[in-house]
């Protein structure tokens, strides 16, 4: 990878998007909205891109929200031809693991997470536990007949909750260490923060499973970006051409690592907005980076864009 990103500011890097690339990955939060707030320009540039022929889909690493509830949020802010086949948010891609992990569907599987996760294992045929029962909104009671382990949990699922309390926490470190740590960890991604409203940095899923991590002393599998096995994943059920599909995304570590390890374009198709939570001075010093990711050079995009929101009005001049 060159050491400076190319940055797209003219018609004609445009039309060298449009000429090198066929299929479009799009980060959702800090790409296509921030939060509730659809970034200016997005609906024009994804349908000038599917009236090209370009294949788009997106991937979150956010998962509260299960597919059929991105949908209902693609069309509420005007993605109107938006299908549930072209979103993949990480409490899907957890489900999806689950068989590869040899946990069948019918068992059940404990949550630490929102509702997202427990959607998507009921759409999946699993029985979910734990996740959002509001019978664990309490204060932590060591004689609470919930805190005693369901010996038929096959395994455990992580992701953020707006819900993290003793209860849940303590009840979640008990599956992962029953049966000497036996039960799969499952992480839906390693995301540190996300901007929230008001300019609040907010914690992300990230430091949910690394708290889980830490206390059960167990390593988690992190299915969301930047694993390649996702990629792998996206790119055989779209059929995708890896030389010809790029990655757009605001987070170095997450976003454009996934585009650059997953060996998208000529060996590493990432490109950089700067809607969200990434800011030059951070381009500049790679920072944000968890202290595993030592490589720089995998989370250096191959272009950088003030907004992706741009496309169409930087075609036509
Ligand atoms: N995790 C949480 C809890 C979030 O709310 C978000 C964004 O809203 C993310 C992760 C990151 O999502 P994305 O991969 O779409 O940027
Ligand atoms: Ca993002």
């Amino acid at each position: 990878i060159s050491s400076s990103p190319i940055k797209i500011t003219a018609r004609e890097h445009v039309q060298a998007l449009l000429d090198q690339y066929d299929n479009f990955l799009f980060d959702c939060d800090g790409v296509v909205w921030l939060g509730e707030t659809l970034i200016p320009g997005m609906v024009e540039a994804i349908e000038y891109l599917e009236s090209k022929g370009k294949k788009v889909v997106f991937v979150t690493n956010n998962s509260s929200k299960s597919r059929d509830e991105y949908v209902e949020k693609f069309h509420r802010l005007g993605f109107k031809s938006f299908r549930k086949q072209q979103v993949y948010p990480t409490c899907y891609a957890a489900v999806s693991n689950l068989d590869q992990l040899g946990v069948q569907p019918g068992a059940k599987v404990w949550v630490l997470g929102d509702a997202g996760i427990m959607h998507e294992l009921k759409e999946g045929g699993y029985q979910a536990l734990g996740g959002t029962d509001t019978r664990l909104n309490q204060a932590f009671d060591p004689d609470h007949p919930l805190l005693e382990v369901d010996p038929e949990v096959q395994a455990v699922i992580v992701g953020s909750t707006k819900d993290f309390n003793y209860m849940r926490i303590a009840l979640t470190l008990q599956y992962l260490l029953h049966n000497n740590k036996s039960i799969p960890f499952i992480g839906a991604n390693i995301d540190r923060t996300y901007p929230g409203p008001h300019g609040l940095i907010l914690p992300a899923g990230g430091s949910v499973v690394s708290y889980m991590e830490y206390t059960a002393n167990r390593t988690f599998l992190n299915v969301g970006k930047p694993s390649t096995q996702f990629l792998d994943t996206i790119v055989a059920e779209n059929g995708f051409d890896r030389s010809r599909t790029l990655m757009v995304g605001d987070t170095l570590y997450t976003d454009i690592k996934f585009g650059n390890d997953g060996k998208l374009g000529a060996g590493a198709g990432s490109l950089l907005v700067l809607t969200g939570g990434t800011k030059p001075e951070d381009l500049a010093h790679l920072l944000h980076l968890p202290e595993d990711y030592e490589d720089p050079h995998s989370m250096t995009p191959l272009y950088v864009m003030d907004s992706f929101g741009a496309f169409v009005d930087i075609l036509k001049g």
